[in-house]
Protein backbone atom coordinates (compact mmCIF):
# COMPACT_ATOMS: atom_id res chain seq x y z
CA UNK A 1 0.00 0.00 0.00
CA UNK A 2 1.22 2.98 -0.96
CA UNK A 3 1.94 5.46 1.67
CA UNK A 4 0.02 8.57 -0.53
CA UNK A 5 -2.83 5.79 -0.94
CA UNK A 6 -2.40 5.06 2.70
CA UNK A 7 -3.09 8.75 3.95
CA UNK A 8 -6.55 8.83 3.06
CA UNK A 9 -7.91 5.63 4.39
CA UNK A 10 -9.56 5.60 8.07
CA UNK A 11 -8.04 3.85 11.08
CA UNK A 12 -10.67 1.09 10.43
CA UNK A 13 -9.42 0.84 6.66
CA UNK A 14 -5.63 0.78 7.64
CA UNK A 15 -6.62 -1.79 9.90
CA UNK A 16 -8.18 -4.11 7.59
CA UNK A 17 -5.62 -3.77 4.79
CA UNK A 18 -2.94 -6.16 6.14
CA UNK A 19 0.62 -6.09 4.86
CA UNK A 20 1.83 -5.73 0.94
CA UNK A 21 0.61 -8.17 -1.08
CA UNK A 22 1.99 -11.38 -2.43
CA UNK A 23 1.60 -12.95 -5.62
CA UNK A 24 -1.33 -15.10 -5.40
CA UNK A 25 -3.11 -12.63 -3.97
CA UNK A 26 -4.42 -14.13 -0.94
CA UNK A 27 -6.96 -12.14 1.00
CA UNK A 28 -5.68 -12.87 4.27
CA UNK A 29 -1.74 -12.37 4.45
CA UNK A 30 0.13 -15.40 4.67
CA UNK A 31 1.76 -16.91 7.57
CA UNK A 32 5.42 -17.69 6.06
CA UNK A 33 7.20 -19.91 9.24
CA UNK A 34 10.26 -20.36 7.04
CA UNK A 35 13.34 -19.58 9.26
CA UNK A 36 15.25 -18.79 5.62
CA UNK A 37 15.30 -17.69 2.55
CA UNK A 38 16.72 -18.70 -0.57
CA UNK A 39 18.91 -16.12 -2.38
CA UNK A 40 19.33 -16.05 -6.38
CA UNK A 41 22.91 -14.80 -6.11
CA UNK A 42 25.37 -13.23 -3.57
CA UNK A 43 24.37 -9.50 -2.68
CA UNK A 44 20.95 -10.16 -4.41
CA UNK A 45 17.56 -8.23 -4.01
CA UNK A 46 15.80 -10.18 -1.48
CA UNK A 47 14.36 -8.33 1.38
CA UNK A 48 14.86 -11.53 3.53
CA UNK A 49 17.91 -13.65 4.45
CA UNK A 50 16.50 -15.00 8.28
CA UNK A 51 13.50 -14.61 10.15
CA UNK A 52 15.83 -13.27 13.23
CA UNK A 53 16.42 -10.91 11.19
CA UNK A 54 13.30 -10.29 9.19
CA UNK A 55 9.89 -11.90 8.31
CA UNK A 56 7.17 -11.65 5.57
CA UNK A 57 4.71 -11.90 7.73
CA UNK A 58 6.68 -10.15 11.35
CA UNK A 59 7.10 -7.17 8.32
CA UNK A 60 3.44 -7.52 7.48
CA UNK A 61 2.75 -6.38 10.83
CA UNK A 62 4.93 -4.03 11.62
CA UNK A 63 3.90 -2.00 8.25
CA UNK A 64 -0.01 -1.75 9.59
CA UNK A 65 1.32 -0.84 13.20
CA UNK A 66 3.41 2.04 11.96
CA UNK A 67 0.99 3.39 9.17
CA UNK A 68 -1.83 3.61 12.09
CA UNK A 69 0.63 6.01 13.31
CA UNK A 70 1.67 7.28 9.96
CA UNK A 71 5.48 6.60 10.27
CA UNK A 72 7.01 3.71 8.55
CA UNK A 73 7.22 0.20 9.74
CA UNK A 74 7.17 -0.80 13.44
CA UNK A 75 9.78 -3.28 14.93
CA UNK A 76 8.18 -6.07 16.45
CA UNK A 77 9.52 -8.01 19.26
CA UNK A 78 8.34 -11.36 20.86
CA UNK A 79 6.78 -9.66 23.98
CA UNK A 80 6.36 -6.16 25.47
CA UNK A 81 9.15 -6.47 28.06
CA UNK A 82 11.37 -7.68 25.17
CA UNK A 83 10.46 -4.59 23.48
CA UNK A 84 11.44 -2.57 26.73
CA UNK A 85 14.86 -4.68 26.74
CA UNK A 86 16.05 -3.94 23.11
CA UNK A 87 14.93 -0.04 24.16
CA UNK A 88 16.73 -0.07 26.87
CA UNK A 89 20.02 -1.99 25.80
CA UNK A 90 20.05 0.20 22.45
CA UNK A 91 20.15 3.45 23.98
CA UNK A 92 21.77 2.95 27.07
CA UNK A 93 25.14 1.72 28.44
CA UNK A 94 26.94 0.88 31.65
CA UNK A 95 26.92 4.43 33.53
CA UNK A 96 23.87 6.00 31.86
CA UNK A 97 20.62 7.10 33.71
CA UNK A 98 16.81 6.52 33.30
CA UNK A 99 14.11 8.32 34.26
CA UNK A 100 11.07 6.73 35.05
CA UNK A 101 6.56 6.82 35.92
CA UNK A 102 6.68 5.11 39.44
CA UNK A 103 3.24 3.63 38.21
CA UNK A 104 3.92 1.57 35.48
CA UNK A 105 3.51 -2.08 35.15
CA UNK A 106 5.82 -3.76 37.41
CA UNK A 107 8.24 -6.10 34.71
CA UNK A 108 8.99 -2.62 33.46
CA UNK A 109 10.05 -1.90 37.28
CA UNK A 110 11.89 -5.11 37.63
CA UNK A 111 13.60 -4.83 34.55
CA UNK A 112 14.96 -1.31 35.57
CA UNK A 113 16.05 -2.04 38.96
CA UNK A 114 16.61 -5.84 39.01
CA UNK A 115 18.26 -6.62 35.88
CA UNK A 116 19.30 -3.07 34.13
CA UNK A 117 20.76 -1.83 37.45
CA UNK A 118 23.64 -4.05 38.42
CA UNK A 119 24.39 -3.85 34.49
CA UNK A 120 24.89 -0.13 35.83
CA UNK A 121 22.10 1.92 34.32
CA UNK A 122 20.57 3.58 36.89
CA UNK A 123 16.81 4.44 37.11
CA UNK A 124 14.84 7.24 39.00
CA UNK A 125 11.14 6.71 39.78
CA UNK A 126 9.34 9.52 39.62
CA UNK A 127 5.35 10.75 39.91
CA UNK A 128 5.57 11.02 36.29
CA UNK A 129 2.26 13.27 36.63
CA UNK A 130 4.29 15.95 37.99
CA UNK A 131 6.58 17.69 34.76
CA UNK A 132 8.90 19.26 37.25
CA UNK A 133 9.41 15.86 38.88
CA UNK A 134 10.86 14.73 35.68
CA UNK A 135 12.73 17.23 35.17
CA UNK A 136 14.48 17.51 38.51
CA UNK A 137 14.87 13.54 38.32
CA UNK A 138 16.94 14.28 34.96
CA UNK A 139 20.71 14.55 35.71
CA UNK A 140 24.06 14.75 33.10
CA UNK A 141 23.82 11.15 33.05
CA UNK A 142 20.57 10.64 31.55
CA UNK A 143 19.63 9.15 28.42
CA UNK A 144 16.15 8.38 28.41
CA UNK A 145 12.49 9.11 30.23
CA UNK A 146 10.24 6.17 29.93
CA UNK A 147 6.92 7.03 30.93
CA UNK A 148 3.54 5.07 30.68
CA UNK A 149 -0.16 6.62 30.45
CA UNK A 150 -2.48 5.83 31.90
CA UNK A 151 -0.14 3.81 33.98
CA UNK A 152 -0.53 0.33 34.87
CA UNK A 153 -2.51 -0.28 37.21
CA UNK A 154 -3.24 3.35 38.87
CA UNK A 155 -4.22 5.01 35.67
CA UNK A 156 -2.50 8.06 36.33
CA UNK A 157 -1.69 10.47 33.00
CA UNK A 158 1.22 12.41 32.03
CA UNK A 159 1.20 15.03 29.89
CA UNK A 160 3.15 14.08 27.15
CA UNK A 161 4.04 17.56 25.16
CA UNK A 162 5.31 18.76 28.11
CA UNK A 163 7.34 15.36 29.07
CA UNK A 164 8.68 15.57 25.53
CA UNK A 165 9.61 19.05 25.75
CA UNK A 166 11.57 18.49 29.13
CA UNK A 167 13.09 15.29 28.07
CA UNK A 168 14.16 16.83 24.49
CA UNK A 169 15.26 20.07 26.02
CA UNK A 170 18.13 17.64 28.43
CA UNK A 171 19.04 15.62 25.29
CA UNK A 172 17.30 12.52 26.07
CA UNK A 173 15.19 10.48 24.48
CA UNK A 174 11.34 9.99 25.21
CA UNK A 175 9.52 6.36 25.08
CA UNK A 176 6.19 6.05 25.77
CA UNK A 177 4.39 2.99 26.41
CA UNK A 178 1.20 2.76 24.55
CA UNK A 179 -0.63 -0.20 25.77
CA UNK A 180 -3.83 0.72 28.04
CA UNK A 181 -4.98 2.93 24.80
CA UNK A 182 -3.13 1.82 21.45
CA UNK A 183 -2.80 3.86 18.29
CA UNK A 184 -6.29 4.34 18.14
CA UNK A 185 -6.65 6.10 21.10
CA UNK A 186 -3.61 7.75 21.71
CA UNK A 187 -0.70 9.17 19.57
CA UNK A 188 2.57 9.70 21.15
CA UNK A 189 4.37 10.66 18.82
CA UNK A 190 2.07 13.31 17.77
CA UNK A 191 2.68 15.11 21.07
CA UNK A 192 6.62 15.04 20.31
CA UNK A 193 7.93 11.39 22.18
CA UNK A 194 10.44 9.35 20.09
CA UNK A 195 8.99 6.07 20.79
CA UNK A 196 5.27 4.21 21.20
CA UNK A 197 5.79 1.18 23.21
CA UNK A 198 3.66 -1.78 22.91
CA UNK A 199 2.79 -5.22 24.59
CA UNK A 200 0.85 -6.23 21.48
CA UNK A 201 -0.15 -9.49 23.45
CA UNK A 202 -2.93 -6.62 25.25
CA UNK A 203 -5.75 -4.82 22.72
CA UNK A 204 -3.87 -5.01 19.82
CA UNK A 205 -3.97 -8.83 19.41
CA UNK A 206 -6.84 -8.80 21.62
CA UNK A 207 -7.72 -12.40 21.98
CA UNK A 208 -5.29 -13.77 24.40
CA UNK A 209 -3.50 -16.31 22.05
CA UNK A 210 -0.34 -13.97 21.02
CA UNK A 211 2.51 -12.52 22.80
CA UNK A 212 4.10 -9.90 21.09
CA UNK A 213 5.74 -6.18 21.30
CA UNK A 214 6.32 -3.35 19.05
CA UNK A 215 8.22 0.25 19.01
CA UNK A 216 7.25 2.56 16.20
CA UNK A 217 9.00 5.14 15.60
CA UNK A 218 9.84 8.12 13.15
CA UNK A 219 13.57 8.50 13.41
CA UNK A 220 15.04 5.80 10.65
CA UNK A 221 18.78 6.06 12.65
CA UNK A 222 17.43 5.17 16.26
CA UNK A 223 15.21 2.22 14.26
CA UNK A 224 18.06 0.73 12.76
CA UNK A 225 19.91 0.87 16.40
CA UNK A 226 16.73 -0.67 17.59
CA UNK A 227 16.85 -3.38 14.96
CA UNK A 228 20.54 -3.99 15.44
CA UNK A 229 19.92 -4.58 18.73
CA UNK A 230 16.89 -6.96 18.06
CA UNK A 231 19.24 -8.92 15.45
CA UNK A 232 22.00 -9.19 17.95
CA UNK A 233 20.02 -10.22 21.13
CA UNK A 234 17.51 -12.40 18.73
CA UNK A 235 14.26 -10.92 20.04
CA UNK A 236 12.15 -10.95 16.99
CA UNK A 237 8.78 -11.73 17.36
CA UNK A 238 6.77 -15.21 16.02
CA UNK A 239 5.46 -15.21 12.57
CA UNK A 240 3.18 -16.88 13.94
CA UNK A 241 2.30 -14.48 16.80
CA UNK A 242 2.47 -11.71 13.65
CA UNK A 243 -0.21 -13.45 12.01
CA UNK A 244 -2.40 -13.94 14.92
CA UNK A 245 -2.30 -10.00 16.20
CA UNK A 246 -2.36 -9.11 12.21
CA UNK A 247 -6.00 -10.87 12.21
CA UNK A 248 -6.58 -9.56 15.84
CA UNK A 249 -6.27 -6.04 14.74
CA UNK A 250 -9.26 -6.33 11.68
CA UNK A 251 -11.19 -6.00 14.62
CA UNK A 252 -9.39 -3.65 17.34
CA UNK A 253 -11.31 -0.41 16.19
CA UNK A 254 -14.63 -2.22 16.81
CA UNK A 255 -13.53 -3.78 20.14
CA UNK A 256 -12.12 -0.46 21.47
CA UNK A 257 -15.21 1.62 20.88
CA UNK A 258 -17.55 -1.46 22.62
CA UNK A 259 -14.96 -2.22 25.70
CA UNK A 260 -13.96 1.68 26.13
CA UNK A 261 -18.33 1.98 26.53
CA UNK A 262 -18.79 -0.84 28.56
CA UNK A 263 -15.91 0.26 30.87
CA UNK A 264 -17.16 3.80 31.32
CA UNK A 265 -20.65 2.34 32.37
CA UNK A 266 -18.91 0.27 34.99
CA UNK A 267 -16.52 2.56 35.71
CA UNK A 268 -19.69 5.06 36.83
CA UNK A 269 -21.69 2.17 38.49
CA UNK A 270 -18.58 1.65 40.64
CA UNK A 271 -17.94 4.91 41.71
CA UNK A 272 -21.85 4.89 42.86
CA UNK A 273 -20.89 1.87 45.32
CA UNK A 274 -20.76 2.57 49.07
CA UNK A 275 -18.94 -0.74 49.00
CA UNK A 276 -16.16 0.92 46.39
CA UNK A 277 -13.14 3.27 48.40
CA UNK A 278 -11.90 4.12 45.16
CA UNK A 279 -12.08 3.57 41.57
CA UNK A 280 -9.57 4.78 38.83
CA UNK A 281 -10.63 5.67 35.46
CA UNK A 282 -9.97 8.51 33.46
CA UNK A 283 -13.10 8.42 31.64
CA UNK A 284 -15.11 9.53 35.11
CA UNK A 285 -16.01 13.18 35.85
CA UNK A 286 -14.10 12.82 39.08
CA UNK A 287 -10.90 11.95 37.55
CA UNK A 288 -8.30 14.15 38.64
CA UNK A 289 -6.01 14.36 35.20
CA UNK A 290 -10.13 14.67 33.15
CA UNK A 291 -8.73 17.61 31.43
CA UNK A 292 -5.83 16.25 30.69
CA UNK A 293 -7.59 12.65 29.63
CA UNK A 294 -9.80 14.85 27.25
CA UNK A 295 -6.57 16.83 25.24
CA UNK A 296 -4.23 13.62 25.26
CA UNK A 297 -7.07 10.43 24.62
CA UNK A 298 -8.88 10.88 21.39
CA UNK A 299 -12.33 9.95 22.87
CA UNK A 300 -12.60 7.15 24.27
CA UNK A 301 -10.85 6.29 27.98
CA UNK A 302 -9.38 2.68 27.52
CA UNK A 303 -11.06 -0.72 29.08
CA UNK A 304 -9.06 -0.76 32.05
CA UNK A 305 -10.87 0.41 35.39
CA UNK A 306 -8.49 0.22 39.06
CA UNK A 307 -10.59 -0.19 41.94
CA UNK A 308 -10.68 -0.54 46.12
CA UNK A 309 -12.98 -2.15 47.25
CA UNK A 310 -13.99 -1.07 51.07
CA UNK A 311 -12.40 -3.37 53.88
CA UNK A 312 -8.83 -3.86 52.07
CA UNK A 313 -6.85 -6.82 50.96
CA UNK A 314 -9.30 -9.38 52.61
CA UNK A 315 -12.52 -7.87 51.42
CA UNK A 316 -10.40 -7.90 47.37
CA UNK A 317 -9.91 -11.29 48.55
CA UNK A 318 -13.24 -12.49 49.37
CA UNK A 319 -14.48 -9.82 46.03
CA UNK A 320 -12.39 -11.80 43.49
CA UNK A 321 -13.23 -15.40 45.32
CA UNK A 322 -16.73 -14.95 44.15
CA UNK A 323 -16.56 -13.44 40.42
CA UNK A 324 -18.23 -15.54 38.53
CA UNK A 325 -18.50 -13.98 34.76
CA UNK A 326 -14.94 -11.87 35.06
CA UNK A 327 -11.99 -14.29 35.36
CA UNK A 328 -8.84 -13.61 37.73
CA UNK A 329 -5.51 -13.62 35.12
CA UNK A 330 -2.74 -11.20 34.92
CA UNK A 331 -4.14 -9.79 31.28
CA UNK A 332 -5.56 -6.59 30.14
CA UNK A 333 -7.27 -6.03 26.79
CA UNK A 334 -8.61 -8.96 25.99
CA UNK A 335 -12.36 -9.78 24.60
CA UNK A 336 -12.75 -11.74 27.89
CA UNK A 337 -13.30 -9.06 31.30
CA UNK A 338 -10.76 -10.25 33.04
CA UNK A 339 -9.56 -8.77 36.81
CA UNK A 340 -6.21 -8.93 38.58
CA UNK A 341 -4.59 -8.61 42.08
CA UNK A 342 -1.92 -5.89 41.31
CA UNK A 343 -0.63 -6.56 44.65
CA UNK A 344 0.30 -10.13 44.22
CA UNK A 345 0.31 -10.70 39.88
CA UNK A 346 1.44 -7.94 38.39
CA UNK A 347 3.55 -5.80 40.57
CA UNK A 348 4.54 -8.86 42.98
CA UNK A 349 7.90 -8.02 42.42
CA UNK A 350 8.12 -4.57 43.27
CA UNK A 351 9.29 -4.17 46.82
CA UNK A 352 5.56 -3.05 48.98
CA UNK A 353 6.82 0.35 50.22
CA UNK A 354 7.66 1.12 46.91
CA UNK A 355 4.42 -0.45 45.57
CA UNK A 356 2.29 1.27 48.66
CA UNK A 357 4.05 4.71 46.92
CA UNK A 358 2.73 4.29 43.61
CA UNK A 359 -0.34 4.26 44.67
CA UNK A 360 -0.63 0.49 44.62
CA UNK A 361 -2.14 -0.70 47.91
CA UNK A 362 -2.80 -4.40 48.97
CA UNK A 363 -5.78 -4.46 48.05
CA UNK A 364 -6.35 -2.33 44.61
CA UNK A 365 -7.89 -4.54 41.94
CA UNK A 366 -8.01 -3.43 38.59
CA UNK A 367 -10.66 -4.75 35.76
CA UNK A 368 -9.79 -5.15 32.01
CA UNK A 369 -13.62 -4.83 30.57
CA UNK A 370 -14.21 -7.11 27.77
CA UNK A 371 -16.83 -7.39 24.84
CA UNK A 372 -19.52 -9.29 27.07
CA UNK A 373 -22.90 -6.65 27.77
CA UNK A 374 -22.02 -4.72 30.15
CA UNK A 375 -25.34 -5.45 32.60
CA UNK A 376 -23.97 -8.79 33.04
CA UNK A 377 -20.89 -7.07 33.65
CA UNK A 378 -21.99 -5.09 36.46
CA UNK A 379 -24.16 -7.82 37.48
CA UNK A 380 -21.00 -10.37 38.71
CA UNK A 381 -19.25 -7.51 39.66
CA UNK A 382 -22.92 -6.83 42.26
CA UNK A 383 -23.15 -9.93 43.47
CA UNK A 384 -19.45 -10.28 44.39
CA UNK A 385 -19.42 -7.10 46.00
CA UNK A 386 -22.28 -8.41 47.86
CA UNK A 387 -20.02 -11.89 49.06
CA UNK A 388 -17.26 -9.55 49.85
CA UNK A 389 -18.89 -7.55 52.56
CA UNK A 390 -19.97 -11.23 54.64
CA UNK A 391 -17.40 -13.00 57.01
CA UNK A 392 -15.19 -16.08 54.77
CA UNK A 393 -17.84 -19.22 55.49
CA UNK A 394 -20.85 -17.00 53.80
CA UNK A 395 -18.74 -16.23 50.63
CA UNK A 396 -17.84 -20.34 50.25
CA UNK A 397 -21.32 -20.97 50.07
CA UNK A 398 -22.21 -18.06 47.71
CA UNK A 399 -19.04 -19.18 45.17
CA UNK A 400 -20.87 -21.39 42.24
CA UNK A 401 -18.02 -21.71 40.01
CA UNK A 402 -13.92 -22.32 41.51
CA UNK A 403 -12.62 -21.92 38.11
CA UNK A 404 -11.42 -18.16 39.95
CA UNK A 405 -9.00 -20.35 41.84
CA UNK A 406 -7.68 -18.63 45.11
CA UNK A 407 -6.23 -15.27 44.93
CA UNK A 408 -2.64 -16.45 44.57
CA UNK A 409 0.25 -15.41 46.32
CA UNK A 410 2.70 -14.69 44.06
CA UNK A 411 2.05 -15.12 40.15
CA UNK A 412 4.62 -12.21 39.28
CA UNK A 413 4.68 -12.64 35.68
N1 LIG B 1 3.54 -2.75 29.30
C1 LIG B 1 2.37 -2.85 29.94
C2 LIG B 1 1.58 -1.62 30.21
C3 LIG B 1 1.89 -4.10 30.34
O1 LIG B 1 0.71 -4.19 30.98
C4 LIG B 1 2.68 -5.25 30.07
C5 LIG B 1 2.23 -6.59 30.50
O2 LIG B 1 1.33 -6.76 31.28
C6 LIG B 1 3.90 -5.10 29.40
C7 LIG B 1 4.30 -3.84 29.02
C8 LIG B 1 4.75 -6.28 29.09
O3 LIG B 1 4.23 -6.93 27.99
P1 LIG B 1 4.41 -8.51 27.69
O4 LIG B 1 3.63 -9.24 28.72
O5 LIG B 1 3.91 -8.65 26.31
O6 LIG B 1 5.88 -8.77 27.80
Amino acid sequence: MTKLFSKRLSFQSRLLRGGPECHSHPLVTPLVQSTTFIQEQLNGTNPFAYSRVGNPTVSALEQVLGDLEDTGPAICFSSGLAAETALFLAFTKAGDHVVCGKAVYGGTIRLLQQFLEPLGVTTTFVDATDPTAISAAINERTKLVFLETPANPTLVLSDLRKAALIGHEAGCLVAVDNTFLTSGLQKPLDFGADFSVYSTTKLLDGHSTALGGAIVGRDEKLLDRLRFTRKSIGSIQTPFNAWLTLNGLKTLRIRLTRQCRSAQRVAEWLAERNAIDSVNYPGLESFPQRDLAESQHLGLHGNVISFEVRGGYEAAVRFVKSLQLCRLAEHIGSVESLVTHAASMTHADVPRPQRIAAGISDGLLRLSVGLEPPREIISDLRQALKCARQPDNAVKANVKSESNGQLVAEVGG
